[in-house]
């Protein structure tokens, strides 16, 4: 039994802001404690489970967070930030099931903690085909276009609330209440981690149980910017096509292929930056 675990931050317990989740702020690094109880929770509950392997991408910002000394000996681990298949790198169809740790809902999700997809600011909506998706969805469709199921998802109550309606009947552990996009109802740390703990064994036994909806192909994927700007930049890709002023167009064959084109869609437009106000 293989296990991949695609570890982000902003959803882990007794985190609620930016700068819990943002390295060089002063908060920084209690989050990333924070971040290593839940996965190393998760870890632990796969192993107990009967998982023989189990890969952590480390899949938040710079991903560079958790810290290879930190982390469970039993989990290998991914670190840094210049992937192609950014936070699901690594997976692949040798693996049984996917954990999706420390996760958060889409952008525009009412007091939803820190929601967001894929950039804090810049982009506004992601869709595959007619389909709005966060993080979770554009992540589990990629798991999905390899045959591995999502078995486990943590994060706030919002995004347990969106791995059940995208997913299904998975594991989903609700570790704090959003209260608004930066504040949340922080549940205890003990608590939460038991919860996972559990709920990643029975993740492992219900492997057989979960559906794999596999994503139709060929496939699109449209990104809706904030600005002109960053539609701009990210039209300057090949293969970018942009369709209107803030929106911009990737297609291909399969969903890996049109997934790493989008992941490198995002990171030209975040390029495009230039503050001003007014
Ligand atoms: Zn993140």
């Amino acid at each position: 039994m293989r296990v991949f675990v695609s570890a982000d931050m902003e959803g882990a317990s007794g985190i609620a802001t930016a700068e819990d989740v943002v390295k060089g702020c002063e908060e920084y690094s209690r989050g990333q404690e924070l971040l290593h109880r839940d996965v190393n929770a998760a870890v632990a509950g796969a192993f107990e489970a009967g998982a023989s392997e189990l890969l952590v991408n480390d899949a938040h910002s710079t991903m560079r967070n958790l810290d290879r000394e930190r982390l469970d000996e039993r989990a290998a681990l991914i670190r840094g930030a210049t992937k192609p298949r950014s936070m699901v790198e690594g997976v692949g169809r040798e693996h049984d099931v996917a954990f999706f740790v420390g996760y958060h809902a889409m952008a525009g999700t009412p007091n939803a903690v820190l929601n967001h997809t894929v950039l804090a600011h810049e982009l506004l909506r992601l869709r595959v085909g007619d389909d709005e998706v966060g993080e979770l969805g554009w992540n589990a469709r990629f798991c999905a276009a390899l045959g591995v199921p999502v078995g486990l998802v943590s994060g706030d109550d919002a995004t347990a609330a969106e791995a059940r309606a995208a997913l299904g009947d998975v594991e989903t552990v609700a570790v704090k209440e959003g209260i608004d996009r930066f504040s949340a109802r922080c549940r205890p740390i003990a608590e939460t981690g038991g919860e996972i703990r559990e709920a990643a064994a029975r993740a492992v036994e219900r492997v057989d149980e979960f559906e794999i909806e596999e994503p139709e192909e060929p496939t699109r994927i449209e990104a809706d910017w904030s600005a002109t700007n960053h539609a701009a930049r990210a039209a300057g890709l090949p293969g970018v096509e942009r369709i209107a002023g803030r929106t911009t167009r990737v297609e291909a064959e399969s969903y890996p292929e049109v997934f790493e084109q989008a992941v490198a869609m995002c990171r030209a437009g975040a390029a495009g930056r230039n503050e001003f106000y007014g």
